[in-house]
């Protein structure tokens, strides 16, 4: 039978036994996971490590991703990732004749 380690209020830890599905994925961490990461890593499939409630970090509501995603997600939000990401429409056509020296009219 499988055994967690779970963190207990007054910073103590307590053990749990039984059938509660996988440990959390986190190192060193044996908790329950009652989550799994939702960070994309194909098309139509994700992260899917078992979290639990501690590693388990809320990007989005019901959106969570594991602690290395949460460090790649950021880096990419903060690289400006995701308005490129929206705005990645057809790169403008090359432009030939004169350049502007910004005279229009
Ligand atoms: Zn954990
Ligand atoms: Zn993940």
């Amino acid at each position: 039978m499988p055994c967690y380690i779970e963190p207990t209020k007054d910073g103590g830890t307590m053990f749990l036994c039984g059938k509660l599905g996988p440990h959390c994925a986190a190192e060193k961490c044996a908790s329950v996971s009652g989550y799994l990461c939702d960070f994309p890593v194909a098309e139509g499939r994700t992260c899917d490590l078992p979290l639990c409630e501690r590693h388990a970090y809320q990007v989005a509501p019901d959106l969570h991703y594991c602690p290395g995603h949460l460090v790649l997600w950021k880096a990419f939000r903060e690289a400006g990732g995701v308005e490129r990401e929206l705005g990645n429409v057809v790169p403008f056509p090359a432009r030939t004749g004169k350049p502007e020296n910004g005279e229009l009219f």
